[in-house]
């Protein structure tokens, strides 16, 4: 009759334990002192003087000590340039954006926002300037509206009728039954993947930022969302500074410039005909791409 229950028993208590080291750490984690911010607060309008709006000097960093990511990463981002950074799996494109919305700070090297260390922003201040389109573009469950203003419920409807014109929405809020008040669905299952993605990019821009990150979505994406994507990035190039992690040749002959990420390292920087005649890497590509569009019947101007 005693063994099953002292069982129980002993189990109960040792969960007990777990449970209050966890507490204790939580204790330990909410007695740290704030994190300090940076002393400057970068301007939402850009200075006259710096036609850089982002720079990446020799910038080293790994999540493990002993096991670099990226090795003396340098590129720079005009104010409104487009700049593609394309490359493997496991190059280190995401760990890019992560450095720069600065999750993780450099071992080596600065990255630089209109000039300065972004180490010394206000990083709330800063944050708030950088947009982030993710692969996956979640929804909520709601309207369209809901879907494009939550991040900025307060937005003025003439932003929004901007933003949605930007990021070539208009279309599809007009052919919806109830326009903007339509619901998308659970997870946004009413709207495809194209759109989806232009959701997000509408919901991004209307924040304001003064650099959007976009990481495109590499599965398919049809024809016609291909071509809008190109479209509308080059659009949104007039508006901020952009950085998109590409995976389609589309999107990657709108950049102004492209940066080939391999390893960890940055082995070619130009536009597409500079890559062409000077990386075979980049020709590869190219070329895989091309007969990729072939077997899909596209072409890809
Ligand atoms: P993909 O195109 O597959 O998304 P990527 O080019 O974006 O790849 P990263 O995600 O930046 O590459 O990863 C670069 C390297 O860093 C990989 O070796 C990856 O395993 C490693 N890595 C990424 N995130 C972490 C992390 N949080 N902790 C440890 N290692 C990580």
């Amino acid at each position: 009759y005693l063994t099953g229950p002292l069982g129980s028993l002993f189990e109960a208590v040792g969960v007990i334990r777990q449970g209050s080291g966890a507490v204790h750490r939580i204790n330990e984690a909410l007695s740290w002192p704030p994190e300090r911010e940076g002393e400057v607060v970068p301007p939402q309008e850009p200075s006259r003087e710096s036609r850089t709006l982002l720079e990446f000097q020799d910038v080293r960093f790994a999540y493990e000590p002993g096991r670099p990511v990226l090795h003396d990463v340098s590129f720079e981002v005009p104010r409104h340039g487009h700049v593609a950074i394309i490359g493997p799996s496991g190059a280190g494109k995401s760990t890019v954006f992560a450095l720069i919305e600065r999750f993780y700070d450099p071992d080596g090297g600065r990255i630089l926002f209109d000039g300065h260390d972004v180490r010394r922003l206000d990083r709330g201040r800063y944050r708030s300037l950088i947009g982030l389109v993710e692969q996956d573009c979640p929804m909520l469950y709601g309207t369209l509206r809901d879907n494009l203003a939550y991040a900025v419920p307060d937005a003025d409807p003439e932003d929004l009728d901007g933003v949605i014109a930007l990021s070539g929405l208009s279309d599809l809020v007009e052919r919806l039954p109830e326009g903007l008040d339509t619901p998308v669905g659970e997870r946004g299952a009413a709207l495809s993947g194209g759109e989806r993605q232009r959701v997000a990019i509408a919901r991004a821009l209307l924040a304001k930022p003064r650099l959007l990150l976009l990481d495109e979505p590499a599965s398919h994406l049809d024809a016609d969302s291909e071509m809008a994507l190109r479209r509308t990035l080059l659009r949104l190039s007039r508006e901020c500074a952009l950085i998109v992690i590409a995976h389609r040749l589309t999107t990657v002959r709108a950049a102004s410039s492209i940066v080939v990420l391999r390893e960890g390292r940055v082995t070619a920087t130009g536009t597409h005909e500079h890559l062409m005649g000077h990386d075979a890497y980049y020709r590869g590509l190219v070329s895989e791409w091309l007969g990729h569009q072939r077997a899909r019947g596209m072409s890809w101007t």
